[in-house]
């Protein structure tokens, strides 16, 4: 068993925004050397997430990010956390902080359509992404 840690570093440039991080994913696993396993993707931030989704149409993540503005506008009536990001905290939760993948001859095992996105939530930020590859 081989086990490989990288954190990726990642600019946001927008409040809410998903940025594709495949080829990041991608060339971790490359580096690690690992060809049959297993890569956890973890985000450690509260108001970031990370998903996997469609991208091959920028209009998905487009559609996504306006369905979750739509659902959570960032200032609601009742909200108390102070930072005035609560917004930005639930969708975090909803979407989640972590993916896993199998990794198959040295590559993620993702569908035809299929991406690994970094999902900004309280941007623009640097945020980091934990990866651990074991195999
Ligand atoms: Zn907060």
């Amino acid at each position: 068993m081989k086990i490989h840690t990288e954190t990726i570093t990642v600019k946001t440039n927008r409040r809410n925004e998903m940025i594709d991080i495949t080829s990041e994913v991608s060339g971790a696993i490359a580096k690690s050397g690992i060809e049959t396993g297993t890569v956890i993707i973890f985000c450690p931030h509260t108001t970031a997430a990370i998903t996997i989704n469609e991208n091959a149409d920028p209009d998905v993540t487009h559609d996504i990010l306006l369905t979750l503005e739509e659902l959570l506008p960032q200032m609601r009536k009742g909200y108390r956390h102070a930072e005035g990001n609560s917004d930005a905290h639930v969708k975090a939760s909803l979407v989640g902080a972590s993916e896993i993948l199998c990794i198959q001859n040295g590559k993620p095992r993702l569908g035809t359509w299929q991406g690994v996105y970094f999902c900004e939530f309280d941007g623009p930020r640097t945020r980091k992404i934990h990866l651990t590859i074991t195999g």
